[in-house]
């Protein structure tokens, strides 16, 4: 319809421009050839008043125009050739302008009437187009995502929901397979929306040749996750893992190449999960769970990931208050001398007795309080008390104390150790703050600088869970330590493994060569204290000395 409207204007204009030219060729041409005669004068009248009639508004203004430019023509060809024959034609002019200039006025009234029949019809043409033009694209918005011109998430609910309730019992358990695209707002933020759409877009590419007539719909779920709605639950396993394969290779756009995670949750629907809400839920909660923990493959919904989903909100939930309501306690495990086994000092566990959900252990709720920046209320807790039960302790005893990185990026950390140490009074060279590998990955000269300032305190530092994680030896012999203490994983595997015994060789020789102390934890026999003392360790920790035990208890130790 836009295009007959646009037919019909051209043609229009075409014809006002063609009796634009014929007016100014007949006029112009009779006018200067001879004298102006009676018919002449009535042609150029008649022909002027004709076409401002006839052709509406344009036609007043080529009419009015071509006799306006004739007679600028004949007045200018009176003055300047003297030409009296010219007399008549610019008396002619004059009156013709005058007579099409009341027309066009009047014309309003009634030359109008075709116009606004022609205009009216043109306009309500070009109305209706563009009206079935935005219902067309409503429509399709509706169901698909605008940027990428994928199927949007209602579209996939919609299906979803149609198929659960008419599949009955015709066919097996469908499935729906969420991908989701990893630091694509990183990507947006840096390249532009753009490119993170165009992003979108090369990856569903690198999708869609694979998915056979097994899936119903591929489509965009919450800007950033691919959607897979599979009729047949075997082939969204079998597919899976090739989907995922498929997006690992980077992406190259305009030769920007850019990185892309992908982590991928999927639900498989037996007919029993319950409505398409419900079947969402449960992709949305694995998807979660693989994102969570950072697993490289599909995590399939079942009621373990919905059980560990529930607790991770159940202890986030309880942590709130847990500090006031005093359910934190430190527990102390002692570390003592290889050679002479006497205690050397102890290293501070924090332990959690909810009111709600009873002892929660370290593990669970650590890394949920440092998600949730608790930690940083929890760390300064803990530092106060360890500090002040360690002024109890034998002078010579020191109290290792583990930091989370959260907390040593905190801007008050320095003043935090000073304030505990200055409220326990206790000697800055008994507190060693036990850091992880993890804290490595952030900008080493900026923890470098922060290492060194903890150090001015006079305080020890201690690297926990040495060869556990970061490989990168590079730092350790850049960075301000006092101490390794290897991950009990090494401990464990020393009795019997000759490869874990030159490791472990190799790495005290590393300790000795850097001056450092060097801590082996997690000891639990006496044939694996004996290896370590063989091999050249300082200090020992483990259930052989000693479980975690409260500062009253520890006390004991020192009478026996
Ligand atoms: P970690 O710092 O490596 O602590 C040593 C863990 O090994 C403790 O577990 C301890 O109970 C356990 N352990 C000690 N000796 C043995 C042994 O002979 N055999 C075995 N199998 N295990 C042994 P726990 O208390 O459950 O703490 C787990 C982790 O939680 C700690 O690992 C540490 O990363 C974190 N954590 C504990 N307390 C605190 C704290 O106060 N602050 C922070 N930021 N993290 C803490
Ligand atoms: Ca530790
Ligand atoms: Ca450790």
């Amino acid at each position: 319809m836009i295009k007959v409207a646009a037919v019909s204007g051209k043609m229009r204009l075409a014809a006002y421009l063609a009796l634009f030219v014929a007016s100014v060729a007949m006029q112009g041409g009779l006018s200067s050839a001879s004298p102006y005669t009676g018919v002449v004068a009535q042609f150029q009248v008649v022909i002027s008043v004709l076409i401002t009639l006839l052709c509406s508004f344009w036609g007043f203004v080529v009419s009015f125009a071509a006799n306006a430019c004739l007679f600028v023509f004949l007045i200018t060809r009176y003055f300047m050739l003297g030409d009296q024959n010219v007399l008549p034609g610019v008396v002619i002019c004059a009156s013709t302008v005058l007579v099409t200039a009341i027309i066009g006025k009047y014309k309003k009234v009634v030359g109008t009437q075709k116009d606004a029949i022609l205009d009216g019809r043109l306009s309500l043409e070009r109305k209706c187009a563009e009206a079935q033009a935005a219902e067309e694209r409503a429509a399709f918005l509706a169901t698909h995502d605008e940027a990428t011109g994928l199927a949007n998430e209602r579209n996939l609910r919609n299906r979803l929901a149609g198929y659960v309730s008419g599949q009955a019992l015709e066919t097996g358990p469908c499935g729906v397979l969420l991908v989701k695209v990893e630091n694509m707002r990183h990507i947006s933020l840096v390249l532009g929306s753009r490119f993170a759409v165009a992003v979108l877009q090369a990856l569903s590419k690198r999708i869609e040749p694979l998915l056979g007539q097994d899936v119903c719909l591929l489509s965009l779920f919450r800007h950033d996750t691919f959607a897979m709605l599979f009729a047949d639950a075997v082939a969204m396993h079998k597919m899976s893992s090739d989907i995922l394969g498929v997006l690992q290779a980077n992406v190259v756009i305009k030769d920007v190449n850019v990185k892309v995670g992908v982590h991928a949750g999927a639900v498989v629907d037996d007919g029993r999960t319950g409505n398409a809400e419900q079947i969402m839920q449960c992709a949305e909660l694995a998807l979660l769970y693989a994102v969570r923990t950072r697993c490289a493959e599909v995590v399939v919904y079942d009621e373990s990931v919905a059980r560990a989903e529930k607790r991770r909100v159940e202890i986030i939930a309880a942590l709130d208050g847990a500090l006031a309501n005093n359910e934190f306690s430190l527990v102390y495990q002692p570390q003592v001398d290889v050679l002479t086994g006497a205690i050397k000092g102890a290293e501070a566990l924090l332990r959690w007795n909810s009111r709600n959900l009873g002892s929660v252990s370290p593990g669970e709720f650590i890394p949920l309080a440092e998600e949730t920046q608790h930690i940083a209320t929890v760390g300064r807790w803990i530092l106060d008390q360890a500090c002040k039960d360690a002024s109890q302790w034998p002078e010579q005893w020191t109290v290792s104390v583990n930091i989370s990185t959260v907390q040593l990026l905190n801007d008050d950390f320095k003043s935090h150790i000073s304030g505990a140490l200055s409220r326990a009074n206790l000697d800055p060279q008994r507190l060693k703050l036990e850091i992880t590998e993890s804290i490595m990955i952030d900008d080493m000269e900026f923890v470098n600088s922060l290492l060194s300032d903890v150090k001015k305190l006079m305080v020890r530092v201690v690297l926990d869970d040495f060869g556990s994680g970061f490989s990168s030896l590079s730092y350790i012999k850049n960075i301000h330590l006092d101490e390794l203490k290897i991950d009990k994983t090494f401990t464990q595997s020393v009795s019997g493994d000759k490869r874990s015994q030159g490791v472990l060789k190799a790495i005290v020789r590393l300790a000795d060569e850097l001056g450092l102390t060097i801590t082996a934890e997690g000891v639990e026999t006496q044939c694996q204290a004996e290896l370590l003392a063989n091999l050249g360790f300082h200090r020992l920790q483990g259930f052989l000395y000693g479980r975690p035990m409260h500062t009253v208890e520890l006390l004991k130790l020192v009478v026996q």
